[in-house]
């Protein structure tokens, strides 16, 4: 917390707002608006939440295709099958780690003409319905080129934004390029509500249809009536209020996180002295990363043999948490059956990476353990 948070939360309090919806809920969508430079922003229960009624948004029904991208969280592909939509997997390019634009025009292609994916299963001719790009760990995507292949075959695109508050390219913030995008406000994420998420985009009818989808479809009328089905999808007064105290702490994570990461970059150049090459997440031109997370490859011919996974042991054995990278959709037990386009990036990843310890409030003593149990590691290879 950033410390004006209680501030807010007492003026809910006070003022008795505390059931869903109140000033802090307009206030907060405000503030995601203009931090964001997107028109619109429904604050919502959750970025899983948002991505779900961003689906359902664009018209996504049951068998319909959802192209998304494999590397990612859970939660970027569980709400297609929320749907019962088919979610289509797309391999990521190894600049960004993100979804390759060249991969997933193949799989466009594909789904429209009834064409296989790249274990050679057959696809019925269906025109996608949906674009699920991700900013991993707070990288930007290749925006540019996702959404040109998006325009030319006139899909609309549902960015997941989650780890990306505070990331931009070419000046252009994440969650303001697709038709929507999803923020998280989860504990783990760059700032947080505890829980919480928000459904942005530029298209006021859109963002308006969320708000009443969220809060159970009440139509217009002074007794219950219903003609849509409803969700129970609101962030509430209480915590929007939370909410508005971290925005003003915002570009202060962003800038400890991108601190974290300077100093493990100094820490990995100062091995390559000693035959080691570790990769490190770096930003293409024009890409800025709120670096939520500091991750590096560790690729064992190109260091003496050493895995990622020993590094993790030798971290896990002094008590300090490392992880590694997302495991791809398209190799998760309850997603394999579905199709998959591209080769083996995202996987090479998944073997080769490790997310290092990259909360906001690590201090000189948190690097110097971190710091003295690589350098052992390194230096006994
Ligand atoms: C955290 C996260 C989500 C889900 O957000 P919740 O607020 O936890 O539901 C979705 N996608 C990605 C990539 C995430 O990291």
């Amino acid at each position: 917390m950033g410390g004006t948070e209680e501030k807010y939360v007492a003026e809910a309090f006070a003022t008795n707002w505390i059931a869903p919806l109140g000033p802090h809920v307009n206030g907060f969508e405000e503030d995601l608006c203009r931090f964001t430079g997107s028109g619109h922003a429904a604050t919502l229960s959750s970025g899983t939440a948002a991505l779900h009624l961003g689906l359902i948004l664009l018209g996504v029904e049951c068998g319909d295709y959802v192209i998304c991208q494999s590397m990612t969280f859970s939660a970027s592909a569980n709400p297609i099958r929320y749907q019962g939509a088919i979610p289509v997997f797309v391999d990521s390019e190894l600049d960004t780690w993100n979804m390759c634009p060249v991969q997933l025009e193949v799989a466009i292609v594909a789904c429209i003409n009834g064409g296989t994916d790249s274990n050679g299963k057959k696809l019925d001719p269906r025109k996608p319905k949906a674009i699920i790009p991700v900013h991993l760990y707070g990288m930007p995507a290749k925006m540019k080129e996702i959404m040109a292949v998006a325009a030319k075959y006139d899909i609309p695109v549902l960015e997941d934004a989650a780890e990306a508050l505070g990331s931009t390219l070419n000046g252009v913030a994440c969650g303001a390029f697709g038709q929507l995008a999803a923020l998280s406000f989860n504990g783990n994420k760059i700032i947080t509500t505890s829980g919480g998420g928000a459904l942005l985009g530029n298209n006021a009818d859109l963002i308006l249809k969320a708000r009443f989808l969220a809060t159970q479809a009440r139509d217009n009328a002074p007794h219950y009536q219903h003609s849509h089905i409803g969700y129970n999808y609101r962030m509430s007064n209480v915590l929007a209020g939370i909410g508005r105290g971290q925005m003003e702490v915002l570009e202060r994570r962003v800038a400890q996180r991108r601190a974290n990461f300077v100093r493990y970059r100094k820490f990995f150049d100062e091995l390559k002295a000693d035959g080691f090459n570790v990769h490190l997440q770096e930003e293409p031109v024009g890409a800025f990363s709120n670096r939520w997370l500091s991750c590096i490859l560790i690729n064992p011919p190109q260091n003496r043999g050493l895995t990622c996974e020993t590094v993790r042991m030798a971290l896990e054995a002094e008590n300090i948490e490392a992880r590694p990278l997302w495991k791809p959709m398209h190799k998760q037990p309850v997603f394999e059956k579905f199709p998959y386009f591209g080769e083996s990036s995202s996987e090479q990843l998944f073997t080769d990476g490790l997310c290092l310890p990259s909360g906001s409030n690590l201090l000189d003593a948190d690097f110097d353990r971190i710091f003295k149990v690589l350098r052992s590691v390194f230096r006994t290879t």
